[in-house]
């Protein structure tokens, strides 16, 4: 049955995941009206992602919503260790110590830290933000069917799954939010490179009421066990009462549709305990990255355009970088600033972060599993002492680079970008997993306390900010973004640590919070502009060298 109703907006986002959602709540706060349309009804499944990444909480932060993420429920008491052992009442081998939420002392490198926030909660704080603008519309059972692009805008057919009748939407731009089977991203018909398929994967989740009183192990939010064939599973905390997911390592589909959950859990914990089983979903690991993230006036963000293996939970948290990347541009071009080429850099920036991502967490994965067999770690003998220090000693020295990994989480650098000025300094060595605090341009502009409870990062997110650590007149880049109708605020930083750490007496930061430029006098201002604004696309070499050359302010 067709009903064409031809409805216009600027903005269409295909899927109510994270990614659309957040996507939706930024350019919410932008004032960009927006529909997004979600296939299913208005309910989470089992929570896929668990662990939302510091960057996130900074994300969370900007957006105001930090308090309730962080508050979801999960007790604050709780330590945030990785455990590994051989089963709940067997030897513990090793430990990765985390504080709990109370504990938390402020890092050196950001105002907030990575935690638990299953999707289950998380989902539905974003979602209750992106409503509370009205310019933004979020239906479910709504489902894109297909899309024609041409050179004013896209023309998508939807159909509402209830009344099975299809509506016609016309809108500026589109996004394809939705998830590893994108529509979006076949009917552009962009390939995916990499690994589609590494292996079977089983999620069980188990609401176990007894959990603590059945053995002796310090409290931890994930336990992984370890046997002579090495790390076979591991058990993570859902809600922080008695929901449990249990996940199996180097299983084949026959050997996970024919498990014995009840053996397997058995072996896990050691013995007998009460358990029911709440979800057993049957998935497939994999790590992918789409040949380009854009088409014209399309878009792909999140799982559409790079899925991860969930090992150190760096899926939706990539995913959400995406977003905040897209989120201003879209809003730049709508609101007549952004250039042509503004739009152009979301691939160049977006499709190399990813996919730097997604290599870090196919390790992560290989790390589970990497050199911990040993005949003789169940053994109560000598030798098995030996056995279970070094296997232990070696899983967490591995899993920390998967579990406390700020260089991933921090340390992406959209360099070369087009948007982004160069100043010719070399690009910092890139370390996943170490993380070291720089203005180097395209990095994210580093975090420093300013003020009681006030981070340097609170000052982000609505416009571009001058940062001015010295007394330098400023007006005339104030005046060069004002006639190009950019949304640009200086702020001047009298903070000598600021000053020290920021190594410039100005930086400009976008609106998502990375350096686009840096120097310590003005350069041409209108050059300066129109490159960051993404107008300065074709800028010839020549050009670029003048925005290195400082010129008196
Ligand atoms: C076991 C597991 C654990 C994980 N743990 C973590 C973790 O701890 N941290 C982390 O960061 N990531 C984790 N991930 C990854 C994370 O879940 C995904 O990266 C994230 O859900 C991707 O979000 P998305 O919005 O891009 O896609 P999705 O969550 O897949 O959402 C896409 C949405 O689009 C909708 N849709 C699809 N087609 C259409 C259509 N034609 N029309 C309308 N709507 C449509 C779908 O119904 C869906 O709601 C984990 C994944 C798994 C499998």
């Amino acid at each position: 049955m067709t009903d064409r109703k031809v409805a216009e907006v600027p903005v269409l986002i295909v899927g109510g995941g994270p990614i659309g959602l957040a996507l939706a709540a930024d350019l919410g706060r932008r004032g960009i009206r927006t529909l997004l349309a979600e296939k299913n009804e208005n309910r989470i499944g089992p929570a896929k992602m668990l662990e939302v990444s510091v960057r996130t909480l900074e994300f969370c932060r900007g957006l105001g919503i930090v308090e309730e993420v962080r508050h979801w429920g999960f007790p604050m008491d709780y330590p945030l260790d990785n455990a590994f052992v051989t089963d709940m009442r067997g030897y513990e081998i090793g430990r990765l110590r985390a504080p709990s939420l109370a504990q938390e002392r402020a890092s050196a490198f950001s105002p907030e830290r990575g935690m638990m926030c299953p999707q289950t909660w998380f989902d539905p704080i974003l979602q209750k933000l992106a409503r509370t603008h009205p310019h933004i519309t979020i239906r479910h059972q709504l489902k894109l069917e297909t899309f024609d692009q041409d050179a004013d805008g896209v023309t998508a057919v939807l159909r509402d799954q209830r009344s099975n009748q299809t509506e016609v939407v016309r809108c500026k731009y589109l996004v394809g939010a939705d998830g590893f089977a994108s529509t979006v991203r076949d009917l552009l018909g962009i390939e995916i490179r990499g690994e589609p398929h590494i292996d079977w994967a089983m999620n069980v989740y188990l609401r176990i009421p007894d959990f603590f009183g059945h053995h002796d192990k310090e409290r931890a939010i994930r336990y992984v066990f370890v046997g002579p064939d090495g790390t076979w599973s591991f058990i993570s905390f859902v809600d922080g009462k008695d929901l449990w997911r249990m996940q199996f390592v180097g299983l084949d589909e026959d050997k996970l549709r024919a498990m014995d959950v009840d053996t397997l859990v058995r072996r896990a914990m050691g013995g007998d305990v009460a358990y029911t089983i709440e979800d057993k979903t049957l998935w497939v690991r994999k790590r992918t990255v789409a040949d380009r993230f854009m088409d014209g006036r399309v878009f792909l963000a999140g799982d559409s355009c790079h899925a991860h293996p969930p090992n150190g939970g760096l899926g939706m948290n990539t995913g959400l970088q995406d977003a905040f990347d897209l989120g201003w541009k879209l809003a730049a071009v709508l609101q007549g600033w952004g250039g042509e080429g503004l739009l152009e850099s979301y691939d160049v920036e977006r499709r190399p972060a990813s996919a730097r991502a997604a290599e870090v967490s196919s390790a992560n994965y290989r790390r589970l599993g990497v050199n911990a067999r040993s005949a003789d770690i169940l053994a109560a003998t000598p030798a098995g002492e030996v056995a279970r220090r070094e296997v232990g000693a070696r899983l967490v020295e591995e899993n920390r680079k998967s579990w406390q990994p700020t260089g991933v989480h921090l340390g992406y650098v959209y360099h070369p970008s087009p948007i982004v000025v160069p100043d010719g300094t070399p690009k910092p060595v890139d370390d996943t997993f170490g993380y070291e605090p720089t203005t180097f341009p395209g990095a994210r502009a580093p975090h420093v306390w300013i003020g009681e409870g006030r981070s340097i990062l609170d000052l982000f997110g609505a416009g571009f900010v001058l940062l001015a650590f010295a007394d330098i007149a400023t007006e005339p880049l104030t005046r060069a973004a004002g006639a190009a109708g950019v949304p640009l605020r200086v702020e001047r930083i009298t903070s000598e640590e600021a000053a020290r750490l920021y190594a410039r007496r100005l930086v400009l930061v976008r609106p998502d919070g990375h350096v686009a430029w840096r120097g310590d006098a003005l350069p041409d201002c209108r050059a300066l502009i129109d490159a960051v604004r993404g107008a300065g696309l074709k800028a010839s070499a020549r050009r670029v060298d003048a925005l290195r050359q400082p010129t008196a302010g």
